[in-house]
C-alpha cells in the first residue's frame, strides 16, 4: 500500500466508522452465527501474493462483520459495558499510527509524562486519596495479580522473588463468595494456591461481611496460616454490590493485611460525588483498580491501577538488564517496572482525549443518565405483579427474574427465564445476560452503553413483555 493509497482508504474507512455509528441500531446486537461458520469460509492457506484492499475490506464487511456482537449498540444491556466513544477511537487510531512502544521513558517520553497527568487527573476527578499514585495496566485482572505479587514480596521482605516462595509459609488470602474470577486466577500464578483463598459469606445486598471476614482471619492465624491479603470489591460483577471497604480496612490495618479493592466496573461512577459514600475508606486502601475501558468510554483497553506505595509496586517488578540502561533512569518513570509487560501501549492518549472532549461535566451527565435510565427501568418492572427483584441496583444494573404465579418449582423458573432471555436475544434487538444470586437464574440488565437512551430502553421493556407473553401463552399460564 502505498502513502497516497493508505489517504484514500483511510478517508474512506473513516466514513464508513462514521455510517457503522449511523446505522448500528439495523444491525443485529448479538452475533447471530453458529460455532465454526465464520473460520469454515476463510481460506484454508494463506495467500502467496499481494491482495487489493478494496478485496479485503469487501470480506471484512462480507464475511468477518456478521460475527461481530456489537458491543457499541445502544441496546447492549448484557454483562458490563466495554465502551469506545468516538474522541477514544480517534486516540486510538494516532496511537496506532505513531506505533510507539512505550516501555520506558526514553523511548517516548510524552507518553510516560502524558500517563503520569492523566493518572493525576483522574484521582483529582473522582476524589481518590491523595497519596494514591497510578499507572496505566491492560486489564483490571492483571492489576489484582499485580497486587497480590505485591502483597507477597512486601510480606516476605522481597524475598520471595529472590529464593522462590518457601513451604513453610501458606498465605491466605481473602475476598467474598461473589468476587471476579480474576481473583481465583491470580491467586493461582502467585504460587498461593486456591487452597488458601478464603471466600467470606455476604449479607443479604450481597456485599462481604466484615464479622466474618475477621473471624476467618482469626482461624487462620490460629491454624498457622500467614493471612496476606483481602480483595474487597466495589460494584461486583453479578449484581454490583459494594463491600464495606472502610470497616474491612480497618481488619486488614489490624491484622496487617494488604488490602486490594477492585472497583473494575463500578469504579467510574466515582466522578459522581453523590456516589462517593461507595469509597469511603479507600484511603486504607494499598491498591485499586478501575477500567476505563468499561463504563468511561474509552476504548478497551485502560485499566487504571492506583497504589498508597510505588516503589513496592517497582521493588516487585523492576529489572535494569543493560540495554534498557538510560542518562534519565532517576528523574523519570520507567513504567516498564511498574506492572509485568514490558512493550507498553500509549493508552494514556486516548483517555487525554476522552476526558478532554467531554470534560468532567460531560462525563458525570453521562453516567447520572445511565443511572437514571436503570430506575426508570427498575420502577417499570417493579410495576408488574409477575417480577422479581434479586438484587439491590446502587448503580446501574438490574437484577430480576419473571416469576409468573402458576410456577413455583425452582426448575420451572429457570427453564422460562433461560428461554426469556435467549428468545430476545436470538430476536437480535437487544442483548442482556444472567448470573445466578443464592443459586437462583438472574437476568441482568446493564444500562451503560454511550449511545443508549430512553427509546432504548423502552424498546427493551417492550421486547421483554412481549416475550414473556409469548412464552406465558406457549405454556399455557394465561
Ligand atoms: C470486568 C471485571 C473484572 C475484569 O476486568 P478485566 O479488565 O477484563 O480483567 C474484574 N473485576 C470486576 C468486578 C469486573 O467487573
Amino acid at each position: 500500500m502505498t502513502n497516497e493509497e493508505f489517504r484514500n482508504f483511510g478517508h474512506n474507512m473513516v466514513d464508513w466508522m462514521a455510517d457503522y455509528f449511523q446505522q448500528i441500531e439495523s444491525l443485529p446486537v448479538k452475533a447471530q452465527v453458529e460455532p465454526g461458520e465464520i473460520y469454515q469460509q476463510l481460506p484454508e492457506l494463506p495467500p502467496e501474493e499481494a491482495e487489493s484492499f478494496s478485496q479485503i475490506f469487501r470480506d471484512f464487511q462480507t464475511k468477518i462483520l456478521k460475527g461481530i456482537t456489537h458491543w457499541q449498540h445502544p441496546n447492549f444491556f448484557a454483562y458490563f459495558p466495554a465502551n469506545n466513544s468516538y474522541p477514544s477511537i480517534l486516540g486510538e487510531m494516532l496511537t496506532a499510527t505513531l506505533g510507539a512502544q512505550c516501555m520506558i521513558w526514553e523511548t517516548s517520553p510524552a507518553a510516560a509524562e502524558l500517563e503520569q497527568k492523566v493518572m493525576e487527573w483522574m484521582k483529582q476527578m473522582m476524589g481518590l486519596p491523595a497519596e494514591f499514585t497510578g499507572v496505566i495496566q491492560d486489564t483490571a485482572s492483571t492489576a489484582t495479580l499485580c497486587a497480590l505479587l505485591t502483597a507477597r514480596e512486601s510480606a516476605t521482605d522481597f524475598q520471595s522473588n529472590k529464593s522462590g516462595l518457601d513451604s513453610k509459609t501458606k498465605f491466605t488470602v481473602y475476598c467474598s463468595t461473589q468476587t471476579h474470577s480474576s481473583i481465583d486466577k491470580a491467586i493461582k500464578i502467585a504460587g498461593i494456591g486456591s487452597d488458601q483463598l478464603r471466600k467470606i459469606p455476604v449479607d443479604r445486598d450481597f456485599a462481604m461481611r466484615p464479622d466474618a471476614l475477621e473471624k476467618e482471619i482469626q482461624t487462620d492465624i490460629a491454624l498457622g496460616f500467614h493471612p496476606l491479603c483481602v480483595v474487597a470489591s466495589i460494584g461486583t460483577t453479578s449484581s454490583t454490590a459494594i463491600d464495606p471497604v472502610k470497616k474491612i480496612g480497618e481488619i486488614c490495618q489490624k491484622h496487617r493485611l494488604w488490602l486490594h479493592v477492585d472497583g473494575a466496573y463500578a469504579g467510574t461512577a466515582m466522578l459522581l460525588p453523590e456516589k462517593r459514600w461507595i469509597i469511603e475508606g479507600l484511603e486504607l486502601a494499598d491498591s485499586y483498580v478501575f477500567n476505563p475501558h468499561k463504563w468511561m468510554f474509552t476504548n478497551f483497553d485502560c485499566s487504571a491501577y492506583y497504589v498508597k506505595d510505588e516503589s513496592k509496586l517497582i521493588r516487585t517488578f523492576e529489572i535494569l538488564p543493560e540495554y534498557l540502561k538510560t542518562q534519565v533512569d532517576k528523574q523519570v518513570n520507567n513504567y516498564r517496572d511498574w506492572g509485568i509487560q514490558l512493550g507498553r501501549r500509549f493508552r494514556a492518549l486516548k483517555l487525554w482525549f476522552v476526558i478532554r472532549s467531554f470534560g468532567v461535566k460531560g462525563l458525570q451527565k453521562k453516567i447520572r443518565h445511565h443511572i437514571e435510565l436503570s430506575h426508570y427501568f427498575l420502577e417499570a418492572i417493579q410495576k408488574h405483579p409477575e417480577v422479581e427483584l434479586l438484587a439491590p441496583t446502587p448503580l446501574n444494573l438490574v437484577c430480576f427474574r419473571l416469576k409468573p404465579s402458576q410456577l413455583s418449582s425452582e426448575e420451572a423458573l429457570t427453564r422460562l427465564n433461560a428461554t426469556l432471555m435467549q428468545k430476545m436475544n436470538a430476536s437480535g434487538k437487544v442483548y442482556l445476560t444472567h448470573t445466578k444470586l443464592n443459586g437462583i437464574y438472574t437476568l441482568r440488565v446493564a444500562i451503560g452503553q454511550t449511545h443508549v437512551q430512553k427509546e432504548n430502553v423502552d424498546q427493551l421493556l417492550n421486547l421483554l413483555w412481549k416475550t414473556y407473553e409469548e412464552i406465558k401463552s406457549s405454556l399455557k399460564l394465561g
